[in-house]
């Protein structure tokens, strides 16, 4: 059985932390090509107070940190984001409880849940380009690799990697429907989400916290700051 422990969910939630805080200004920028330009800093100072308060977090096992780590994300980012970035921690930390080791098929089915409370948060759906749009695909890919009679962690996740870049580019042509930037329209086509980045970048950091070779090809995964 192929297992995920609890350091490793730690060391991903840390580097999290580190992308997004990286990120902050290019991630508004990116916002602002079509929306109000406050994803990079709305995100920025939720997972700055998780990086600063990091040691008092409930670590007594999985679903008790995430569940405190949903409730300083819905209390800290700022925006629509909190909301919907609390609402996907709070679902995976509902069938964690207890846990100190979850399998691939239960990270998978604790990324299906989340995807389901943002959907019910938010009213997105697949093709509305939002963050939703890099969920759904990274989910059918865990899916798949469940299925494998002896999954590959590391293959798993540079195939996530994979299809969340891919989603940058498939979405950059539509026009926003929910979100901030569909208060603007026609003007969000051909722009990429900052959503959709955003999970594209955390998968290509979380691969080389990992040691997981993999090669980003996306401009907005290339282009961050160091
Ligand atoms: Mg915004």
């Amino acid at each position: 059985m192929t297992e995920i422990s609890q350091s490793q969910i730690e060391r991903a939630i840390q580097t999290t932390c580190k992308t997004v805080l990286r990120n902050e200004l290019y991630f508004s920028d990116l916002d602002g090509l079509a929306g109000d330009g406050d994803f990079g800093t709305s995100l920025a100072t939720g997972y700055r107070v998780i990086q600063n308060d990091w040691n008092d977090i409930d670590k007594s096992n999985i679903g008790a940190m995430l569940l405190k780590i949903s409730m300083l994300v819905s209390k800290h980012v700022g925006g629509s984001s909190g909301p919907i970035w609390g609402t996907g921690f709070m679902k995976a930390a509902m069938l964690s409880k207890g846990k100190e080791a979850v399998t691939l098929q239960e990270l998978t089915d604790m990324l299906g849940s989340a995807i389901e409370g943002i959907q019910a948060r938010g009213g997105a759906k697949l093709g509305d380009k939002t963050l939703l749009d890099a969920l759904i695909p990274v989910h059918e890919t865990l899916k798949g690799h469940c299925a494998s009679a002896n999954p590959d962690l590391g293959r798993a996740l540079c195939d996530c990697a994979d299809v969340a870049e891919k989603a940058i580019e498939e979405t950059k042509t539509l026009v926003a429907h929910r979100g901030r930037a569909s208060q603007v329209g026609e003007r969000s086509a051909g722009t990429p989400d900052p959503g959709i980045v955003s999970i594209a970048v955390i998968l290509n950091d979380w691969c080389k916290e990992f040691g997981v070779e993999r090669t980003a090809t996306a401009a907005e995964v290339l282009n961050q700051p160091a």
